[in-house]
Parts: structure tokens; sequence; C-alpha cells
């Protein structure tokens, strides 16, 4: 253990322990912004609200939140897996465009995905770096995603169900772009936004079930997940206006 790692409750696990920089976005979304000749990655930060800022940052988004375990081994692993489903393909999964911008992705590990994306979200609610004040879970939610997470519980596949669209320029999967949005409603139930590289993530953190429409979007137990494609220069009116996430709902599926 080095000089600077600081003791303290661990926010998984609980227990004291030296704590380690834990990323708040997973290394790997970074891994595509790397420039050519090896400069750490860059991204930027574009801040939600009525007068938008763009930051550029360097080097990862990191914060001592957790334990080693929990950070390595608990967390790890499932980035471990979402990489490669997202990044490298497995040999398990299929891609297929079902409907012009819908894409199906199948054969995923719904364990594994799910409690992967739960951590995004969770991680995200904790952290106090900037970037992800926005997202602020309440305490009762986030003591029940912590729980899940502790317990390897994904829980159903409508708990904390995660919309996904991917944001492409010209057909082309956009990158270097980090911005939460926070809290807004999507058919009266709570969401929290945000977009990572080119991946926009849309939890939904309502108590009372969200209907099918929505959640037909939603990783299965399965292993299924839809994804939209959606152009860059559409995305401002996307995060302004609910109303176009909610005519997306109604395309395709
Ligand atoms: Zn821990």
């Amino acid at each position: 253990m080095g000089k600077s790692d600081k003791i303290a409750s661990c926010r998984l696990c609980g227990r004291n322990e030296p704590l380690v920089n834990s990323h708040i976005i997973p290394r790997f979304f970074f891994r595509e912004m790397t420039d050519d000749k090896g400069q750490p990655f860059r991204y930027h930060i574009v801040h939600a609200g009525p007068d938008p800022s763009i930051k550029s940052g360097q080097g990862g988004i990191k914060e001592p939140l957790l334990c080693k375990d929990c950070d390595n081994k608990v967390i790890g692993s499932w980035e471990t897996y979402a990489s490669q489903v997202i990044f490298s393909g497995l040999p398990s999964t299929a891609l297929d465009e079902v409907f012009p911008n819908t894409y199906k992705l199948t054969g995923i590990d719904y364990n594994k995905f799910k409690l992967f994306q739960l951590s995004l979200l969770w991680r995200s609610s904790i952290t106090n770096r900037e970037g992800f004040r926005s997202v602020n879970l309440r305490k009762k939610h986030e003591n029940i995603i912590r729980e899940m997470l502790l317990n390897n519980d994904p829980g159903a596949f409508n708990q904390y169900g995660c919309l996904m669209y991917m944001i492409q320029n010209g057909g082309v999967p956009f990158d270097e772009i980090i911005r939460a949005d926070g809290a807004s409603h999507i058919m009266s139930h709570k969401v929290q936004r945000f977009i990572i590289g080119a991946l926009g993530w849309v939890f939904f953190v309502s108590s009372h079930r969200v209907p099918d429409k929505i959640s037909n979007w939603f990783l299965s137990q399965e292993g299924e997940l839809y994804i939209f494609t959606i152009e860059a220069n559409k995305i401002g009116i996307l995060i302004e206006s609910s109303q176009i996430l909610n005519t997306l709902l109604y395309q395709g599926k």
C-alpha cells in the first residue's frame, strides 16, 4: 500500500480498507480516445443546464471510493465483460440491424451486463467529481443498488432498466464526449441520463413499473438488448426534449 492510500470505509462493502482511485467512467470507454502518438486520452465534459460549458479532461475521472477488492475484482469483472460486449464483440453475442437505425444485440450475459450498468449508475451518483454532480439518486435508490451490487443480484430486467442509444456522426460512432444530464422525466418516470463516448444511457429509477413500450428497450433476462442510433446533430434536441425520446420509443418496435 502506497503512502497516498487513504484508509476509509469502502462505499460498496463498507469495510475499512485503503481506498483505491476508482474510475467513475471505466477506462475502456476511453480506449478509442487515445491519440496516434499514444498520448493520454482526452475527453470533453459537456455540462448540462441553461448555460452549457465544455471542459476538456485527460487521463480519467477517478476518485478514492472503493477498496481494492471491490474495485478490481467485483466491479472490474463486470467492466471486463462489458468492454468485450461493447467493443470487441464476443463469439457468443451477435449484432443485427433489425429495423432502420435499430440494432439488436443477443447472447449477452444478463447478470454481468446488468450489474455493470447498475455499477455505472451507482458510481455516477456517489462521485463528487465534476461532470456528475447532476446525477444524484435518492439515498433510498443508492442503497438498494449498493445492496444489489454487493449481493451480485442484477434484479429483474425492469428494475433500474437502462435504455441505450448510439450517437453517430455521418453514420460513424461519435466519441470524446461525456455528458451527465441528471434527473428528468420520460412519460412521468424519473430518469437519470448520461452520454459516454458514443453511447447514451437512460436509466429509469422510478419505483413504479414502467410501461412495456419503454421496458422493451431494456436488456432482457434472455440477454437481448435493442439499441437505436441517432445522429449527433440531433442530440441537442434529444437532450433538451424528452418529447423526442418519447417519440423514438414508438419507432421500430
Ligand atoms: Zn470494498
